[in-house]
């Protein structure tokens, strides 16, 4: 391990959880990106500059026009361009002691485990489900720590998974056993828009995050999920627990290569359902008396005041999912959880559910599925 140039990273060397010490071993770690969009172009600066010693930037895709509000290591000139080569081009001359690689080519299962196992540390840019579940089970077999983060609308969640340490704690799938159905971004719709800045805050916290996990400076825990909604703005997390039924993670006995293989044999469909406990949700006809039933409106308060809830649910007790605590909503009576598609309502239903909340169900496929016409 060779001395850090002094000079440079005197900022950095002049912090007591950084040092000496903790500036050679950001030079001597190697740091897997997958994902060059609006996640990855926040957060690759950061690593380039904060003096990792290698950077490996994987994304299949070219660089378009939409991109480039907030894929901001991309300018005009790069349109048409593989984003990992211009992304490594425009990141070269921040730092030229950092080896930089670009793969320009997607995750698959043939690449994935190679990638991994070459890195040190994994940082989650992706935006779609089926590479977040690769990744995830690819850092879980090869025991690599894994900086996750995702955006949709004002909103982000970032979470960080110790595979590298012998107790990790729960994984993604103990939460979310299988990716949703037909979900092409994060929970949802990719179409929908996004503010340029929404990815590049999340990329930059997930940056920090990598610099932590390196130098052993209070990264999240494992099964902490940390919520951004910059629309309010706030700044929250809740934590999940391990399942034991977990495909991946729940079974201590098996080797973490038939663990992975057990899970591939067992991802296609994707289906949301898959895995839930048949009263986690409910359809809307479902209900015998909603009037009766307390509504917890999960949307961010950006999405509550732009998007009102549609006529058949003004005038039921509506309440914001805020008011509620780790514990969950009062038991006197059921309680329906909702948002948009039904997809972050099933995500605090089952943190609440287990707290405890068996009274608790989400709204499935959301208000989305509420205002679309009976058949
Ligand atoms: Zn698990």
């Amino acid at each position: 391990m060779t001395s850090p140039p002094a000079d440079r990273f005197a900022r950095h060397l002049q912090l007591p959880e950084v040092g000496p010490a903790g500036q050679a071993r950001l030079g001597a770690a190697t740091a897997l990106v997958v994902g060059a969009g609006g996640l990855g172009c926040a957060a690759l600066p950061y690593l380039v500059s904060a003096g990792l010693g290698g950077v490996v930037v994987c994304d299949g895709d070219v660089v378009e026009l939409p991109n480039l509000p907030r894929q901001v290591l991309y300018g005009d000139d790069d349109v048409g361009r593989a984003k990992a080569e211009a992304a490594v081009a425009r990141l070269a001359p921040l730092n030229r002691a950092c080896r930089l690689t670009a793969v320009s080519a997607p995750l698959d299962a043939h690449n994935a485990r190679a990638l991994v196992a070459a890195a040190d540390v994994v940082v989650d840019a992706t935006d779609n489900f089926a590479a977040r579940y690769l990744l995830h089970d690819a850092c879980f077999a090869q025991g690599r720590p894994l900086v996750s983060a995702a955006v949709h609308h004002d909103e982000g969640q970032l979470a960080v998974f110790r595979f590298d340490r012998a107790a990790a704690g729960p994984c993604w799938r103990c939460l979310w056993p299988q990716a949703p159905v037909g979900a092409a971004g994060q929970g949802d719709c990719r179409d929908q828009g996004i503010l340029a800045s929404v990815p590049g805050v999340l990329g930059a916290m997930q940056a920090d995050q990598v610099l932590r996990v390196l130098l052993d400076a209070s990264p999240l825990a494992q099964g902490q999920l940390m919520h951004v909604d910059l629309a309010s703005p706030a700044l929250w997390s809740t934590r999940w627990k391990a399942a034991a039924d977990c495909v991946l993670c729940g079974v201590p006995k098996q080797a973490s290569a038939a663990r992975e293989g057990r899970v591939r044999e067992q991802r296609p469909p994707f289906d949301p359902r898959a895995g839930a406990v048949a009263d986690e949700e409910t359809g809307w006809d479902e209900l015998d008396a909603p009037a009766a039933c307390l509504w917890v409106d999960s949307r961010s308060d950006g999405e509550q005041a732009a998007d009102p809830v549609p006529a058949a649910l003004a005038g039921l007790p509506i309440r914001s999912w805020r008011l509620f605590g780790a514990d969950g909503p009062p038991s006197d009576r059921p309680c329906v959880v909702f948002c948009a598609h039904g997809i972050r309502s099933l995500a605090l239903t089952r943190h609440w559910r287990a707290a405890g909340c068996d009274h608790v169900q989400s709204l499935r496929g959301g208000l989305v599925a509420q205002r679309r016409p009976r058949t």
